[in-house]
């Protein structure tokens, strides 16, 4: 037992806070967005960052595939910059990171630390070639898929569209070779947004232990996004009989967090998509871009007006994932800058993240367990996914 004061604050600010998914690149390329500024509407900047005493922030390379198709280790490229040039113009509060002492450096000495991992795998355009420069550039996950299928591994975003092809068992023969060159590069194998059959191979061929750096529980929120009970043990299990486990980082999109939520948007979403359609059309009639911020616009419009749901859902989901799969096997990934819609109540920006821990101290986990979800658990994952990689190093890279 622990004397220690329950007390957010306090606990936040002796844990290494670390959140796995922000969409922010996209803001930094498209809208010239600097962390320096103001919000305007998104949820990370230097000052909600600093108020939420983050640590650390994965931020997400994200390649629109159909807009970029020809182009994705362009675009790729230009959101890695991107966040290095973020780094770069802001040297006195955040630092570049690619390891976990790299987190625990920056933690020591104050600053906010800055990785990345890259969402979809189409963005390595079928090259092991470019998986490993990506690994050279700092990227430190890569989910194999984002909502599309690429050839080599499922998503569950098209899973049931019988006009894209899919792989006979999840993953093919090439996407098993990159899941191996993930673990001896030391690059973390991401799940979250594949289809199940892609989970169940992945985890069955990574030889070091998998994450989900966004995604929720499918028991309480039925979105094919979301991961049922048996794959939150197998991703806990994973990494093999020497292994520690991999961590499931809590996504909190109120559509992957709320049923009502959910079913809210689903009904209203076919007018949202048919809206967007006119609108590019229209676009393209009048020789003019339709910009993929513009479409979130309109998605967000539609969003707006289904209500939040309380705060309590998404803390339901670290709790069933604690339950079933073990405290050391939950996280956070916000999603921040990603969703949409609107997230749970009380949750406006980086700025509210003491909330949730306040919410789980209130539902009597201590402390410690506390740093654990809060950080403990990717760092751990994140160490012996290195640790894997150097005993890996005498392997030859994959052709
Ligand atoms: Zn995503």
């Amino acid at each position: 037992m622990t004397d220690e004061p329950r007390v957010a604050t306090h606990v936040q600010m002796s844990a290494i806070v670390i959140d796995t998914h922000a969409d922010t690149p996209q803001r930094f390329v498209d809208e010239q967005f600097d962390l320096a500024g103001p919000l305007n509407g998104g949820h990370v900047n230097l000052e909600a960052i600093q108020q939420g005493l983050l640590s650390a922030e994965f931020f997400s390379i994200w390649v629109e595939p159909k807009r970029y198709k020809g182009q994705y280790a362009r675009r790729t490229l230009e959101l890695i910059d991107s966040v290095q040039r973020q780094v770069a113009r802001h040297p006195d509060g955040m630092v570049f990171a690619s390891s976990p002492e790299g987190i625990e450096e920056a933690h020591r000495t104050g600053k906010f630390a800055a990785l990345m991992g890259i969402e979809g795998g189409h963005s390595i355009e079928d090259s092991l070639a470019l998986l490993r420069q990506y690994y050279a550039l700092g990227i430190r996950y890569m989910t194999l898929t984002w909502a599309n299928s690429n050839g080599w591994a499922d998503s569950s975003g098209d899973l049931d569209d019988p006009a894209v092809p899919h792989t006979k068992d999840g993953l093919t023969e090439f996407g098993e070779r990159v899941v191996l060159e993930m673990n001896r590069l030391g690059m973390m194998v991401d799940i979250s947004h594949v289809a199940d059959p892609t989970f169940y191979r992945t985890q069955s061929v990574s030889r070091a232990p998998v994450i989900a750096s966004h995604s929720c529980a499918r028991a309480l929120c039925s979105s094919p996004r979301n991961m049922t009970d048996e794959m939150l043990v197998a991703a806990a299990n994973s990494g093999g009989p020497d292994s520690k486990g991999g961590v499931v980082q809590v996504n909190f999109f109120s559509g992957f967090v709320s049923q009502e939520y959910l079913d809210a948007w689903t009904a209203v979403r076919p007018e949202a998509e048919r809206v967007v359609e006119d609108r590019t059309a229209t676009a393209r009639a009048d020789g003019r871009e339709f910009m993929a911020a513009e479409g979130e616009r309109i998605r967000r419009d539609y969003m707006d007006r289904i209500p939040r749901p309380p705060l309590a859902r998404l803390i339901d989901h670290i709790d069933h994932i604690a339950k079933v799969a073990g405290v050391d096997h939950v996280g956070l990934g916000s999603d921040f800058d990603g969703v949409n819609g609107q997230l749970p109540e009380g949750l406006d920006s980086a700025a509210d993240l003491p909330k949730i821990t306040q919410a789980l101290l209130d539902r009597g986990y201590s402390a410690e367990d506390c740093r654990k979800i809060l950080g403990g658990n990717l760092l751990r994952v994140f160490r012996e996914v290195a640790a894997v990689s150097r005993a890996l190093q005498g392997a030859a890279p994959f052709a």
